[in-house]
């Protein structure tokens, strides 16, 4: 379903941040991708999600290829996408009901639908309770709960997630990471990078090493290792 050919992500003559990239991930599978800071992990999210195209080389979604898309094709093709990052990226003069409702309401759906999804999700991620509170008045793991409620109401295809739970307490974490078990579970991808070692460990789930720009290790249930 999704397929990195020979892909090169250069920002200048002398930062090659990923190197002839080739990778194929399948419809529903749960990746861990792993590597120490500067790898190139972020970029290739961020390849996905075109918010960059890559210097050279192809990246196929659904045999569409991305790097080929029109700017008006963008809006349509990031409805297959959603994005949760570290540090939650809120909107801080925004409920967490209004966070939510945005992602909706840039479909155009009527009022009505948004608000009963919003409601269907906020409860099924617990947060409801929370719904009339701003960003600054959550817990670390209610923000993450929200921005994954955000990223995951338009019902992406793939899932994307950079450092998700990097500023969380292990606990927190790991309430996290069922949250995206159980969402996998639905059938999307998710794609995670994380320098979480005891969650990458336990969970036995493939993992995709990177070290300065390639791939050194891709194993079905993998460790966090990269060397
Ligand atoms: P990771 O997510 O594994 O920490 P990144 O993908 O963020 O790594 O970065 C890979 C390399 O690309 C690093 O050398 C980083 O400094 C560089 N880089 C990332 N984004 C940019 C950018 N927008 N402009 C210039 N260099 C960048």
């Amino acid at each position: 379903m999704i397929s990195f050919q020979n892909v090169t992500k250069k920002f200048s003559s002398n930062i090659l941040a990923l190197e002839d990239i080739n990778l194929d991930i399948n419809k529903g599978e749960f990746v861990f991708l792993v590597g120490p800071s500067g790898a190139g992990k972020s970029t290739l999210l961020r390849l996905l999600a075109r918010e960059y195209l890559p210097t050279s080389g192809k990246i196929l979604i659904d045999n569409i290829d991305v790097t080929k898309l029109k700017p008006q094709d963008l809006p349509n093709y990031r409805k297959k996408i959603g994005f949760v990052f570290q540090d939650f990226k809120l909107l801080d003069d925004r409920t967490v009901f209004e966070n939510v409702s945005l992602a909706l309401q840039v479909r155009q759906l009527p009022d009505l639908e948004i608000e009963k999804e919003v409601e269907r999700t906020l409860k099924l991620f617990e947060i409801w309770n929370r719904r009339n509170l701003f960003p600054r008045q959550l817990s670390g793991g209610e923000a993450q709960r929200t921005a994954i409620a955000r990223a995951i109401i338009g019902k992406p295809e793939v899932l994307l997630a950079d450092e998700p739970t990097g500023d969380l307490d292990p606990q927190t974490a790991w309430s996290v990471l069922s949250l995206l078990g159980e969402i996998n579970s639905w059938g999307t991808t998710i794609i995670m990078a994380t320098h979480n070692k005891e969650i990458v460990d336990v969970q036995k789930r493939r993992v995709i090493s990177i070290k300065d720009g390639k791939i050194t290790k891709d194993k079905s249930e993998g460790k966090y290792e990269f060397h």
